[in-house]
């Protein structure tokens, strides 16, 4: 079975998660990252495409110390397995993701990655090849499912968020929006990629809850099936 899948990310009041430069931007509150950091403990996998790695290098570790604590007590890793979706394994080998806390790490790769990248990443990360020319994103779930993921948080960035509801992989949707404006017609949104034509096609969301968050708010939303 699909694990379930769960987008979080923080985006400005105009719908930006960074500049148009792809800079990084601190764009939610201390509340709002211990929810993060909550959520996070509470996954399995979590999931970023090689934007976000090459844009932001984050760890993606658990930074409550209670937290990791609960982890280990449940038999579980300090961290979720971390998954970069590469197509050609351009993943640094300096990539904080590949070497900050315990646990397993996972490279997504196409058909396209060549052996050198493949060589290069393998001490750090298992591989998984799936797709000819991108990342299958259905045949990487179907390979979480059988190593045991449930339950996997994707981070971003808007070109991986966009093909996860294009290939309707998606069960929930949450945006934390921030109280700034970033703007630029090239700042990276939470769907970019080709977007849907047709009407039929859009992804229809229920609203699951709302809530202040610091000087934003919080918007939980689950895919209509
Ligand atoms: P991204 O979504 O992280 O990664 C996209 C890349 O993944 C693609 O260019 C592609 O590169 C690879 N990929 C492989 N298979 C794919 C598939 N099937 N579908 C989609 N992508 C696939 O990158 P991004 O859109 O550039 O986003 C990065 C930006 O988002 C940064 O500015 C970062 O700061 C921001 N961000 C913000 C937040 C937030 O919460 N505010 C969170 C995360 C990121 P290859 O073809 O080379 O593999």
């Amino acid at each position: 079975m699909k694990p379930f899948v769960f987008v979080n990310l923080a985006m400005s009041a105009d719908g930006k998660l960074s500049t148009t430069e792809r800079r990084q931007v601190k764009i939610s509150g201390k509340s709002d990252f211990l929810r993060v950091d909550e959520i996070k403990a509470g996954s399995d996998a979590i999931m970023v495409g090689i934007g976000t790695v090459i844009a932001d290098d984050p760890s993606l570790t658990v930074k409550s110390a209670e937290l990791k604590k609960e982890r280990i007590g449940r038999g579980c890793e300090e961290n979720p397995v971390r998954i970069v979706i590469d197509s050609e394994g351009r993943t640094p080998e300096n990539a904080e993701i590949l070497h900050k806390g315990p646990g397993r790490r996972i490279i997504a790769v196409s058909e396209k990655a060549s052996d050198k990248n493949l060589e290069r990443l393998s001490p750090y990360a298992d591989i998984i090849v799936a797709g000819k020319e991108r990342v299958d994103l259905g045949g990487v779930m179907e390979a979480l499912s059988d190593i045991d993921v449930k339950r996997v948080m994707v981070e971003g960035g808007g070109s991986l968020i966009w093909s996860l509801f294009e290939e309707d992989l998606v069960d929930e949707f949450y945006t934390c929006v921030g109280n700034i404006i970033i703007g630029g017609q090239n700042s990276p949104t939470p769907a970019d990629g080709t977007g849907f034509i047709m009407e039929d096609d859009f992804t229809r969301l229920e609203l699951i809850d709302m809530e202040k968050a610091d000087e934003g708010v919080l918007l939980r939303w689950r895919v209509k099936r």
